[in-house]
């Protein structure tokens, strides 16, 4: 076969190539195809090795003059994909500006969330530390370790989602009191907020699920009127105004004297309604001084050492603040409800 033969034949298998080439990428592979080091036009120079001296100069040109012609070709053309492509990729990009924006809704907090750190704030402000338990506990940490004996009638005061025998649904944040007393030496003033899980009939004032902050101070010579002189302290910065409370005497085994704090209705202002069951009055905790037999349990000496407690209902205290007059909002997701709290 004659060169003048083989370079026709390239030309031609080329220019049909080339003309079924759609994309940048093809050209590029038709640029390595015929112009790359084991390309075709490298297979023509093995003409140039045959030819006699004469032929040579010849020879040479017309492998350069193809070599040429088909890069202007590629050049040529790949120029006009490319900008083909820019052209669609653009299009398929193009943004309406006139079309309508997409709304973003803000999240929010949870009402209980807000009134919880609201508590704690306050709380943390004046001297007490946070510390946290876990909501599955012992029944020691959970009863017998607050002078809930085995079978100590008061265990019915509080119904109870068992695990196991000894394992259960905390019923109260007190079960980090103990907890507590083991890691640190009095002084102790700490608050423990986290859920609280009760097997009772749910209603508008009670339910299965409710969050609590347990409160305790451990010192020497800590008084019951430490205890109403923080809580009425609490009480105000909470609600930032005046709060009527009234303390009566109570009974929670982990306490010894014990007692309930109401505060006044704030929905009827004392009148009575379905939330204070006509009483005009709220208990939002219980409290008192913590019992010799629960400081012995933390390792610490009732000797030497008193201490208070209390255990605020934080639902309670979010619909006295919020004028919400049943508990059961608080889970029902209804966002009508959840969408008021914007604090
Ligand atoms: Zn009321």
């Amino acid at each position: 076969m004659t060169l003048n033969v083989k370079i026709d034949e390239i030309r031609t298998k080329f220019l049909k190539q080339l003309k079924d080439a759609k994309t940048s990428k093809e050209i590029e592979k038709l640029k390595v195809f015929y112009l790359g080091k084991k390309g075709s036009l490298q297979d023509l120079m093995q003409f140039l090795k045959t030819a006699t001296s004469e032929e040579r100069p010849l020879f040479g040109k017309k492998i350069n003059d193809l070599k040429i012609e088909i890069t202007s070709h590629l050049e040529n053309t790949l120029k006009r994909l490319l900008l083909d492509e820019e052209n669609i990729k653009l299009k398929s990009e193009n943004i309406d500006i006139t079309l309508p924006g997409r709304r973003h809704f803000w999240g929010r907090y949870h009402p209980v969330t807000l009134m919880m750190n609201n508590m704690i704030d306050v709380l943390v402000s004046m001297g007490f530390s946070v510390e946290t338990g876990p909501d599955i506990d012992s029944d020691f940490y959970n009863f017998e370790g607050l002078n809930f004996s085995k079978d100590h009638p008061a265990r019915d005061m509080q119904d109870t989602f068992y695990i196991s025998d000894d394992l259960l649904l905390r019923t109260h944040t007190s079960n980090v009191q103990v907890r507590t007393m083991e890691k640190f030496k009095p002084p102790i003033r700490a608050i423990a907020p986290g859920k609280c899980f009760r097997n009772e009939t749910i209603s508008a004032r009670s339910h299965v699920f409710f969050h609590q902050i347990e409160l305790f101070y451990i010192d020497e010579n800590v008084s019951f009127s430490d205890l109403f002189s923080t809580m009425d302290e609490f009480l105000t910065k909470l609600f930032k105004k005046e709060v009527k409370t009234r303390f009566r005497p109570s009974y929670f085994p982990f306490v010894e004297p014990g007692m309930e704090c109401d505060v006044e209705c704030f929905i009827c202002s004392g009148q009575g309604c379905r939330v204070c069951k006509d009483s005009g009055w709220l208990e939002v905790f219980g409290a008192g001084m913590i019992h010799p037999e629960v400081l012995k349990s933390g390792g610490i000496d009732p000797e030497k050492y008193s201490g208070y407690a209390a255990g605020i209902g934080v639902e309670r205290l979010a619909m006295l603040l919020y004028g919400i007059n049943d508990i059961r909002y608080f889970t029902q997701n209804d966002l009508r409800f959840l969408k008021q709290f914007n604090l």
